[in-house]
């Protein structure tokens, strides 16, 4: 019998790599100019952290964790708490007050498998820890906003604020007083939620407890002063940045510890609406984690899967045009023993000049090394057959088009590695 892939976890190909590839170069090279440093961390915590972090009583706690048999250790379901463990456990914050940090890595979480839904996938995760200013916020969100820019994705910002322990009750029990009038006509996942976690009940998805829920009372009209000025100041400084951004009193998220400003960004360009990143405040978190009480955070995290899918659709709209670009500069055809030793050693030498070099290294004949080529998508072609080898000179065909103007696709070029890169480029 075969073996395959498990359920839930996916093979990424090699011209999907390249997606990926292009994807984190772009997000590393936006994140150093917004001053982040990255952070790389184990997949396997102990189990306790999760459970702390995230909340007993959340879906991923209760039922979506990837947990050894001993139950002590646990495939991360997310990143942030491992992040925060990690500066803690090496007092990064006595090294400097305000961490920056980002990671990129596999999350694993036990869910139904289902179209696009991975047990196995793939984060972004941008975390600020130590401040508690709202321009922190309001720079994660224009982080977030000018990478989909740069990636050509449609989104909208949501925005709200989920208050602090000192508002946040007075609201749930005022929440908890709506739910009650209505609670019969809730769905059974909501009446369970309204006795653990109230705020769950306005995120819910079916639509007969949409109906009842868009009548609730806002949590934004029932935060303490500190909380309001906060909300106030990053909704200010979103406007400075000419960010444009909607509030949204349902956005509550699943995770436990998030605190005042939490937001998501959407895309419709994924056939139904998607977020495709989301984050906010969690002062509190880190202290739960065993650190310095009232040391503030924010951070969000963004999947990367929704992120190749939508870079894959673009590329099929924009066609076969992009397609033409080279994957390697030069393939190398050497024809008989003596052809083939002059391009191995030729070819070592023009990669040690930087040059991207492929190769045959069977023997086959000049028809199979020309199909090859065009298949390992090369700019050139250099031939060395016994006649090239006698003369010197190599025949050197441009696959993609003429040589140096004048419409000529072929010349002949000195067999040596300087006079070849001068003309095949970097
Ligand atoms: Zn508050
Ligand atoms: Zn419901």
């Amino acid at each position: 019998m075969k073996i395959k892939a498990l359920k839930g976890f996916k093979d990424i190909l090699p011209e999907e790599a390249k997606r990926w590839q292009q994807l984190e170069e772009l997000i590393r090279e936006l994140l150093k100019q917004f001053n982040f440093t990255e952070i790389r961390l184990p997949i396997i915590e102990e189990t306790s952290l999760f459970a702390r972090a995230i909340g007993d009583t959340t879906d991923i706690v209760e039922k979506e964790m990837f947990t050894f048999p001993d139950k002590q250790q646990t495939l991360r379901p997310e990143g942030t708490a491992s992040l925060i463990r990690a500066v803690l456990e090496h007092a990064l914050l006595l090294q400097k007050p305000v961490q920056r940090l980002f990671t990129i890595g596999a999350m694993f979480r036990r869910e139904r498998p289902q179209k696009g839904r991975l047990r196995q996938f793939h984060q972004l995760d941008i975390e600020v820890l130590g401040s508690e200013s709202a321009f922190v916020d309001a720079e994660l969100m224009a982080l977030a906003d000018r990478l989909f820019a740069r990636l050509g994705i449609d989104v909208s910002l949501e925005l709200n604020s989920l208050g602090c322990p000192k508002c946040r009750p007075v609201y749930r029990k005022e929440l908890l007083q709506f739910i009650n009038t209505c609670k019969d006509s809730l769905c059974k996942d909501c009446q369970r939620r309204s006795e653990s976690n109230p705020l769950r009940v306005l995120d819910c998805k079916v639509p007969a407890c949409r109906g009842q829920i868009d009548a609730a009372p806002s949590i934004q009209e029932y935060l303490c002063e500190e909380c309001a000025e906060h909300f106030q100041s990053v909704q200010n400084a979103l406007h400075n940045l000419n960010i444009d951004f909607r509030l949204n009193k349902f956005m509550v998220r699943g995770l436990d510890y998030y605190c005042r400003t939490t937001f998501e960004f959407i895309t419709n360009n994924l056939g139904a609406q998607a977020a495709v990143a989301a984050g906010g405040r969690y002062d509190g978190l880190i202290e739960t984690l065993g650190g310095k009480a009232g040391t503030p955070g924010a951070g969000f995290a963004m999947g990367l899967e929704r992120i190749v899918l939508l870079l894959e659709q673009q590329e099929q709209k924009e066609g076969a045009e992009e397609q033409a670009e080279a994957d390697i500069d030069l393939f190398i055809a050497g024809l008989g023993e003596a052809g083939q030793e002059r391009a191995f050693v030729l070819s070592q030498e023009l990669r040690s000049m930087g040059s991207r070099i492929g190769l045959d290294y069977e023997g086959r004949s000049l028809k199979a090394q020309m199909k090859l080529a065009d298949k390992e998508r090369a700019a050139f072609v250099l031939i060395i057959g016994d006649a090239e080898l006698e003369s010197g000179k190599g025949v050197l065909k441009n696959m993609l088009g003429e040589i140096g103007g004048g419409g000529k696709e072929q010349e002949e070029i000195v067999l040596e590695a300087e006079a070849i890169r001068r003309i095949i480029g970097q």
